[in-house]
């Protein structure tokens, strides 16, 4: 698989945990990057090996050399380079992942690409990779951008997840996704129908960004537990002691005025 690939970690016998980072340099905005940190480091304090690799523009993708895909965001431009990109050379591959296991992790201008297509403010349409039953759209230069700090409360989580959203495009889900979960503050995929993201099979596609995984541990340790599953059925983390990120986690629901843990759909509904 591409260029840039790394070993991290004392190798262990235990399982190792296999990312793949596309187009690390082209789509990047916000820190996604930080994603693959905390990926990372997480795995790491658990004793795991961990494998990163960049696939960039024009590289071949090998859909068993990896199970975590993730890819990141990018203003239109950029999405329009990545979008030729992906459709040309890694379509296939990354469907045959997903439908062999791999997890996906697609984060704003990444996550429209994974959807049917992403209608620009301006030009023409581009194409997604089809991972989510999805489309987005965008309503022109003129447009107000949805913006700002974003919380949702997902299905089977007991902590709302926190980032923060800057896109001009709105979302709508197909049949074929659910969405990964519901607004409890900010505009989520369209700022109409209170939903946020959308998942299928182990694809999650998200707006937040921030980046999204070190204000939200419990969710990467999802990610981690399902990708590492893949090959090894069963796998469970061991916990990790998350005191100062829960702390982070209750200031910044507080700032926002936002019910934290289950009790959230109480406050919306
Ligand atoms: N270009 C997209 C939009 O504005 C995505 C932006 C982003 O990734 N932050 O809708």
């Amino acid at each position: 698989m591409g260029s840039g690939g790394e070993v991290l970690g004392a190798l262990t016998d235990g399982p190792a945990l296999r990312i793949c980072h596309l187009y690390p340099d082209l789509l990047n905005l916000y820190g996604d990057r930080g994603n693959i940190m905390v990926l990372t480091q997480r795995a790491r304090w658990r004793g795991m090996t961990v494998a990163v690799t960049g696939v960039g523009l024009g590289e071949p993708l090998d859909p068993a050399g990896a199970d975590l895909f993730f890819i990141g965001g990018g203003e239109d431009r950029q999405q329009r380079i990545a979008a030729d990109d992906l459709c040309r050379h890694k379509r296939g591959p990354l469907q045959d992942a997903v439908a062999d296991g791999a997890v996906v992790l697609a984060v704003c201008g990444g996550y429209q690409l994974v959807g049917r297509y992403y209608r620009p403010a301006e030009g023409e349409d581009l194409p997604g990779v089809g991972l989510l039953d999805l489309w987005t759209e965008h309503p022109g230069p003129a447009a107000r951008r949805l913006i700002g700090n974003l919380v949702i409360e997902v299905e089977g989580m007991d902590a709302p997840l926190i980032g923060f959203e800057n896109h001009g495009g709105r979302t709508r889900l197909g049949p074929g996704a659910r969405p990964l979960g519901r607004v409890l503050t900010g505009f989520g995929n369209n700022g109409e129908d209170g939903w946020e993201g959308a998942t299928d099979r182990r694809v999650y596609g998200t707006y937040l960004h921030g980046p999204l995984l070190p204000k939200n541990p419990a969710f990467a340790d999802r990610l981690i537990a399902e990708a590492v599953s893949r090959r090894h059925p069963g796998f469970a983390l061991a916990p990790l002691p998350d005191a100062n990120a829960a702390r982070a986690r209750e200031v910044m629901l507080a700032r926002l005025g936002t019910p934290a843990g289950k009790s959230a759909r109480a406050g919306v509904e």
